[in-house]
């Protein structure tokens, strides 16, 4: 992994910035990148329509992603993925597709404060509009899940369970299993955002035992604009198409539609097809880097970081510091009487780029009572070295 750096242009054309907001979105591989130049120079033409031979080879291609996808995160079915605008777009399809359709007043659905504000606020809006009630369960000082009112928050008049797999604030990895054995025991749904999962470890959604699972393809070397939204065969029926039009019927007459079998009566208007065939690519590549690899290389280099920070007094880390150590792949922390706008300005100085503010999580913000604090985040391209001078940059900050 060392020598990974080479194969991103964007460090070719940056060479002194030690880029550590993967979390926000990743750089990309030249393989990404030539297969974007390549479909839209070479392959490109409509998708799903034409009796063309150049128009059947790009439906080939995007049905084959598909399939690479539902590999990659062992989906029983490759009719279970749909391609998305990205995970935000999934989230509010799911909420009101299949919201729109299932809840009613009285009902519940629960998620978690740990929730990044796509994972949040679409739950909001869909109860708001049910009249169903919005139910949260609660975190810890230190950033993990308090699960000790588990059965009294997931009871049988809850809907649906939507839940964070890792946190993109805290680096909190959630432990899913007892939360959707106990949603599955209450024959609820369950949705995962898998946002800051799926780049970084192997998931397996048969095993997690959901029914929905989202995730974005910039988060994962993959170009912009494209996101995955799982949906269980067993939950199609109950999850009707948000978006209606082109592309998603078999028949319109004057009087009444018929929808498409699903995939297709998701997928409305023209789907991302570039970044799908791109998306394919980025997969590919970590692929050949195997997921497993990538988990022990990101958690080695949070483990670094984590260890650096414990050392700087001036230095408070956020979330769960010990399980960080063990897993992880991102380290958010406090400067003592800094902000962390003004941290993220001063590495900049430097060349080093991080995040800084609420990170989309106001509710976890406001249970942890912090303003904003600086994210440092990492991928298969970030080095020992990057970490080293963060470190060093943040430790001139206390002398
Ligand atoms: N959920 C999580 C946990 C995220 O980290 C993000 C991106 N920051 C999103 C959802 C939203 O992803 P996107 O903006 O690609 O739709």
């Amino acid at each position: 992994m060392k020598q990974r750096k080479e194969n991103f242009p964007f460090f070719k054309n940056h060479p002194g910035v030690v880029y550590l907001d993967s979390a926000a979105t990743t750089q990309k591989p030249q393989q990404m990148i030539d297969a974007l130049i390549h479909f839209y120079s070479v392959t490109n033409a409509p998708l799903h329509r034409g009796i063309y031979k150049l128009a059947e080879e790009v439906t080939e291609q995007f049905e084959k992603t598909r399939a690479q996808v539902a590999a990659f995160i062992n989906a029983a079915h490759a009719s279970e993925i749909i391609f998305t605008g990205g995970a935000t777009a999934a989230v509010n399809m799911v909420a009101q597709g299949w919201g729109g359709a299932c809840l009613q007043e009285g009902d519940e659905v629960v998620v978690t404060q740990l929730e990044h504000h796509s994972n949040f606020v679409p739950w909001q809006r869909i109860c708001t509009q049910k009249k169903a009630l919005l139910r949260i369960i609660p975190v810890t000082e230190e950033g993990v899940l308090d699960l000790s009112s588990l059965d009294s928050l997931i009871t049988i008049k809850t809907k649906m369970v939507a839940i964070t797999h890792v946190s993109n604030a805290l680096g909190t990895v959630v432990d899913l299993s007892p939360i959707i054995s106990r949603a599955r025991g209450v024959g609820a749904r369950i949705l995962v955002d898998g946002c800051q999962a799926v780049p970084y470890q192997p998931v397996d959604v048969q095993n997690l035992d959901c029914d929905f699972y989202v995730f974005s393809g910039h988060k994962m070397l993959g170009p912009t604009g494209v996101g995955v939204l799982y949906a269980r065969q067993e939950a199609h029926t109950e999850f009707m198409p948000a978006f209606a039009g082109g592309g998603t019927v078999f028949q319109v007459t004057e009087e009444k539609t018929t929808f498409l079998k699903p995939p297709r009566c998701y997928e409305a208007g023209t789907p991302p097809v570039a970044q799908v065939i791109a998306l394919s690519a980025a997969i590919a590549y970590l692929q050949s880097l195997g997921m497993h690899k990538v988990t022990q290389y990101v958690s080695a280099l949070t483990q670094k970081t984590v260890q650096g920070l414990l050392a700087l007094p001036h230095i408070r880390i956020l979330g769960p510091v010990e399980q960080l150590q063990k897993e992880g792949h991102l380290v958010s922390f406090v400067v003592k009487g800094m902000h962390a706008h003004d941290v993220s300005a001063y590495l900049d100085q430097f060349n080093i780029c991080v995040r800084a503010g609420h990170h989309c999580v106001q509710p976890l913000a406001k249970r942890l009572s912090y303003d904003a604090s600086v994210r440092a985040s990492f991928y298969v391209y970030t080095t020992d070295n990057d970490i080293e001078l963060l470190l060093e940059a943040l430790a001139n900050l206390g002398t």
